[in-house]
């Protein structure tokens, strides 16, 4: 519920009724506007009933939030948020590119790869030291080592890294290292994981399960607010249908669906999204156009010998020329792209 306080009402009025709403068992949200004092009550509506206060004389209106998600909801918080990511932040006016390859290698491998997409105009790096594979016997990742081939990489180029966590055991390691976690498709709804990765505070990067309705996205998010982490960053990657010419089908109607109904920036994955590398370009610009707050894209410095998703990574050369030609597309639809 929504409650809208009088222009008049006093900090004594407000945090009194925040205190009533706690007795309750219910969730108080105090949310101070320019003009007037908002409060929220989360939890059985039934039980705030009780309160009677559409007869406060300090109370203006009452609004429930019909969304099963409360706090990602716009009704709740009508202003974009915005996720800051290292020096870097996601949302606004900026349309962020987050590159790199699937997995994290080598040395080599990622100096060169990331000398490429910064060349080039990223705003930040991504790739894998946890993988989750869909085979036991395929790479599943260098872990900790990884982690600090990758941290590396970020500190030499002076770019945030993002990368996936897998499983709450890792959480804390994986948060000494990046700049934001990622919590990947497979494990939209590992709950474990998604309030522990809410509680630890960091930027998160959550991914759309490839069975999961936009709902059940929007409530895994609702997960990581509720334990109090509000810089969550959607990421559309595309999902299972019939169609079996593409790895998955990317549904980009999700995202101006995201932007009317929650608050959180979200970002296009235009790389797991198709699995065909001459397919993530044209998607992921169709992504800027459609309202995206930026992509997550897979880039390798030889595609031809990766060991994971090379026929979804972009070329070095192929990267470039997508950052220019975003940039038209983003300026049309009023936003920048990092110089
Ligand atoms: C990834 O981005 O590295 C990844 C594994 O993606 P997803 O979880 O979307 O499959
Ligand atoms: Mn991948």
């Amino acid at each position: 519920m929504i409650i809208v306080l009088k222009p008049e009402a006093s900090a004594d009025v407000a945090q009194e009724l925040l205190d009533r709403i706690a007795e309750k068992g219910l969730k108080p949200l105090h949310m101070p506007g320019a003009e007037r004092v908002v409060l929220g009550a989360l939890g059985d509506e039934r039980v705030l009933a009780e309160l009677a206060l559409e007869s406060h004389p300090m109370v203006e209106s009452l609004k429930p939030i019909l969304a099963p998600y409360k706090l990602v909801s716009r009704e709740m918080h009508p202003h974009d948020t915005v996720v800051r990511l290292g020096r870097t932040a996601i949302g606004g006016r900026g349309f962020t590119v987050i590159a790199g390859p699937c997995a994290v290698e080598t040395e080599s491998q990622m100096r060169n790869t990331i000398a490429a997409t910064k060349a080039a105009g990223a705003d930040a790096i991504r790739a894998g030291a946890y993988k989750p594979r869909t085979s036991p016997y395929a790479f599943q990742g260098h872990g900790i080592e990884g982690l600090k081939i990758l941290r590396a990489t970020g500190d030499e180029f002076g770019l945030p890294v993002v990368t996936e966590v897998m499983e709450t055991a890792d959480v804390e390691v994986v948060a000494e290292y990046a700049d934001a976690l990622q919590i990947g498709a497979r494990n939209m709804q590992n709950y474990a994981l998604l309030r522990s990765v809410g509680r630890s505070g960091k930027p998160v990067v959550l991914k759309r399960g490839m069975a999961a309705k936009v709902e059940d996205l929007l409530l895994a998010a609702e997960y990581l607010l509720a334990e109090g982490n509000e810089q969550v960053v959607l990421c559309e990657r595309g999902i299972r249908t019939f169609e079996t010419a593409t790895r998955n089908t990317l549904d980009l109607n999700a995202i101006p669906y995201i932007k009317q109904k929650t608050h959180l920036p979200v970002l296009v994955d235009p790389s797991h999204g198709t699995g065909i590398r001459d397919l993530v370009a044209p998607m992921a610009l169709a992504a800027a156009a459609c309202g995206a707050d930026g992509i997550l894209v897979e880039v390798h410095e030889d595609p031809a010998v990766a060991w994971s998703d090379g026929a979804q990574s972009l070329y070095p050369h192929q990267f470039a020329q997508l950052m220019a030609n975003l940039a038209p597309i983003c300026a049309a639809v009023g936003r920048q792209l990092a110089a």
